[in-house]
């Protein structure tokens, strides 16, 4: 037989992690053709200008384009099977054309963290205790000496099928212990591959509830079309039961044999949302989110890869995770804008959620009491499903929300009087409230009293955030942080005050108010620590009076049945944005906050304090409620040309210095603009809001047109032309598609 019928290739295609958007060719030396069946999605260690680099294979080809003496053989394999599937590689190719982003970043995007450094994509091995026979009989007395190895005994003895070393050390079992017995010959130690699990928790069964008629409706819908690609919105209020809908379709699928990925939102999933899972599925679920280790990432991408894991939950990476039966991807709380990557490969986890199941012909549930406007807008012309909630689950009801005007009145630290009252009468009532501020801190300014200084950021156009808990002054947008100071720099009085109010400050103040009561503040510097978000919920649940105050964290899917008093502190912060998403936003923030009143059988209400009680934003959100305020949202969009009516490219630039950003982005345009097909529009450059961050002057354009290909094909001609632009300069260039973000 000749080599060339054993050797169909003479060279692979590989995308490397680098900011170029092409792949790279390498040679296949016949030893390795002899010895590997090579395959898209395998990885490959590449020479690479002076080093080597892992890479993955994107395609086996019989020529290159480049002069075949000067392409370089492959050094060797990485693995013996893919570790993108064909489904996978598809889906990045597509993204990688989508979002005009590298190729190999987008292809190693897609690979947990261990895997793009080289860990072999297989099981780790764990050992497991197990008694041997002896073991098994001893009665425990005859330990009484050792207590710890009576414990340990007494465990295993406990869990026939093996006990791990991890749930070993969960239960606090002290490993010399162990390893006594084993010398004893009672207990024996056996390596087991970490899927051959074998200790599933106890299965707290719940019968689930009976379905109210629109729950009824949904889930019947979407049983009805759960075979094939469709997009259906679920819409519904908060807590009326739009999870129920979801798990029992679920529970359907998984019956089938079907993996179902949930996606959550950056901080939303909470310990609540897990339990309850495990509660309703005896299957095994694994969880995929940023706070995890890299191996216990790798460990869960494997388990959902090998089709162990029927339920996936996780963050926006997890769009990418393999699923070989995947049957279903549900995106809660989808107008989340955590499932946008805001920096490097800009993607939309929703949007190539949508792509992919199309791909494997299944279908895509999105969930919000809140629907984005793009998914409203396509529910209404008809291309998702509108599947609508409109009454609270069980006996709780949609809280009243009323209007406070403060114009004129006298304020104690931020709150109205009425405010003050209300609370009063709900602690002193046994329930629970909660006092919505979306500003973490003490205060948001320092200032000197004496010549009008203003602690500002070295690196940014910002005032730093007082911290007082901390002692610290900390830039939030490049995370800067000084020690807070008590002297002027400037003049050297001493007389520095803050202005404004912070979670920080509030808890402060109304400590020294309700002086017996619980206060527990929920951002983003309370919760920093791992399983702080645990301990506070437990203690919302553990008392009846209580007052929780916190920022948008607390918006998110939480479920605190002893709330019944939201108090939005400032309902006109977002009123007034630059940004023509500011309004819905502000609408989506309000609406997820105020649905946390009332969620069980006592009812809610929600005050919000305003300067602008008859804008009409306020108005319509409070008396017309959320899809309203959408739908004439939607009418001002598309008067005004913009997206989702438009698409939408932003490009920006950034560099240290003042002038260049702005520079360059100016030469493009008129370099191309000429070029560009009549209905695409460009406004720009012009300046970030926020001009200097992180000591990076930043500039915009933004291309818009109504049609998608012309926008892609004006995308792609600006993208050459950058990259040609800057090989000499050091100015950072990126392309955001869809962009959420304008400024
Ligand atoms: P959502 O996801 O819309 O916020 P959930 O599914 O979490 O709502 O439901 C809110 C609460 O109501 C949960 O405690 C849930 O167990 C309960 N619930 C849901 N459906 C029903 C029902 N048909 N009857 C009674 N209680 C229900
Ligand atoms: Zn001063
Ligand atoms: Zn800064």
């Amino acid at each position: 037989m000749s080599e060339a019928l054993l050797t169909p290739y003479s060279f692979i295609k590989v995308a490397l992690p680098v900011p170029m958007r092409t792949l790279f060719d390498y040679k296949v030396p016949k030893a390795i053709a002899l010895r590997h069946e090579l395959k898209p999605g395998m990885r490959v260690k590449v020479p690479f200008g002076k080093s080597s680099r892992l890479g993955v294979i994107v395609a086996l080809s019989e020529t290159s384009d480049w002069d075949p003496e000067q392409v370089k053989p492959l050094t060797s394999m990485h693995d013996q099977s893919p570790v993108i599937t064909e489904e996978l590689m598809a889906l990045c190719e597509w993204a990688a054309r989508y979002y005009h982003h590298p190729i190999g970043d987008v292809i190693f995007h897609a690979l947990p963290v261990l895997l793009r450094k080289g860990e072999s994509a297989e099981f780790r091995t764990e050992n497991w205790w197990l008694t041997t026979p002896e073991g098994q009989s001893l009665p425990l007395e005859q330990l009484s000496r050792a207590p710890r190895q009576q414990d340990f005994l007494k465990a295993v003895q406990q869990h026939p099928n093996g006990l791990s070393q991890h749930a070993a050390s969960v239960l606090d079992l002290a490993p010399a212990a162990g390893k006594s017995l084993e010398e004893k010959g009672l207990l024996r130690r056996e390596p087991r591959s970490f899927n051959k699990g074998g200790e599933k928790h106890a299965h707290q069964t719940q019968v689930p509830p009976t379905l109210n008629p629109e729950q009824m409706r949904a889930t019947e819908h979407l049983l009805d079309y759960r075979h094939q690609f469709n997009v259906a919105l679920l819409d519904g209020v908060t807590g009326s039961g739009k999870t129920e809908v979801f798990l029992r379709v679920m529970e359907r699928l998984i019956e089938e044999g079907k993996q179902i990925l949930v996606m959550v939102p950056e901080i939303g999933l909470t310990p609540q949302t897990l339990k309850r899972f495990e509660i309703r599925f005896n299957t095994d679920i694994v969880l995929m989110h940023s706070s995890m280790s890299d191996r216990e990432r790798l460990d869960a991408w494997l388990l959902a890869a090998s089709g162990h894991a029927k339920i996936i939950i996780g963050t926006r990476s997890a769009a990418f995770i393999p699923a070989p039966n995947l049957g279903m991807i549900v995106i809660d709380e989808e107008h989340d804008t955590s499932y946008k990557q805001h920096e490097g490969f800009r993607y939309h986890a929703r949007d190539l959620a949508v792509k992919r199941a199309q791909a494997l012909n299944i279908p895509v549930l999105l969930a919000s009491a809140t629907p984005s406007y793009e998914s409203l807008t396509n529910a209404l012309q008809k291309r998702f499903a509108w599947l609508k909630l409109r009454q609270r689950a069980g006996n709780a009801h949609i809280p009243e929300m009323e209007r406070v005007d403060l114009r004129g009145k006298t304020l104690i630290h931020g709150f109205s009087e009425h405010a003050l009252a209300s609370m009063k009468l709900c602690l002193e009532r046994k329930e629970q409230v909660l006092v919505f501020l979306n500003r973490r801190g003490y205060a948001p300014t320092l200032m000197c009293h004496q010549c009008g200084w203003i602690a500002a950021c070295d690196h940014c156009d910002v005032n730093l955030t007082v911290h007082k808990r901390a002692n610290k002054l900390h830039c939030h947008h490049c995370d800067t942080q000084k020690a807070l100071i008590h002297t002027c720099p400037e003049c050297e009085s001493e007389e520095l005050f803050t202005v404004g109010e912070g979670t920080e400050q509030i808890e402060t103040q109304l400590s020294t108010l309700f002086k017996e009561v619980p206060i527990l503040r929920i951002d983003r510097d309370s919760t920093q620590r791992k399983s702080a978000m645990a301990k506070l919920t437990q203690k919302i649940h553990e008392h009846d009076q209580a007052i929780l105050i916190g920022t948008q964290m607390l918006a998110k899917g939480h479920h605190f049945p002893n709330v019944t008093l939201v108090i939005i502190m400032d309902a006109d912060a977002g009123l007034f944005s630059s940004d023509f998403r500011g309004m819905e936003r502000t609408a989506q923030l309000i609406t997820q906050v105020a649905g946390r009143a009332g969620r069980a059988k006592k009812p809610g209400h929600v005050l919000l304090q305003t300067y602008h009680p008859d804008h009409a934003a306020i108005e319509c959100l409070c008396n017309l409620g959320y899809e309203h305020f959408a739908i004439d949202g939607l009418a001002e969009r598309k008067s005004l040309s913009l997206p989702p009516f438009y698409h939408q490219v932003i490009i920006r630039a950034e560099s240290g210095n003042e002038q260049e950003a702005m520079q360059l982005l100016s030469a493009m345009r008129n370099d191309i603009e000429p070029y560009f097909a009549k209905d695409v529009y460009l406004v720009g450059p012009y300046a970030a809001i926020i001009v200097r961050k992180a000591g990076q002057h930043r500039a915009l354009i933004s291309i818009k047109a109504a049609q998608r290909a012309p926008l892609h094909q004006a995308t792609q001609m600006m993208t050459e032309w950058l990259e040609q632009s800057t090989k000499q300069h050091r100015i950072r260039f990126a392309i955001d598609v869809d962009p959420l973000e304008t400024y």
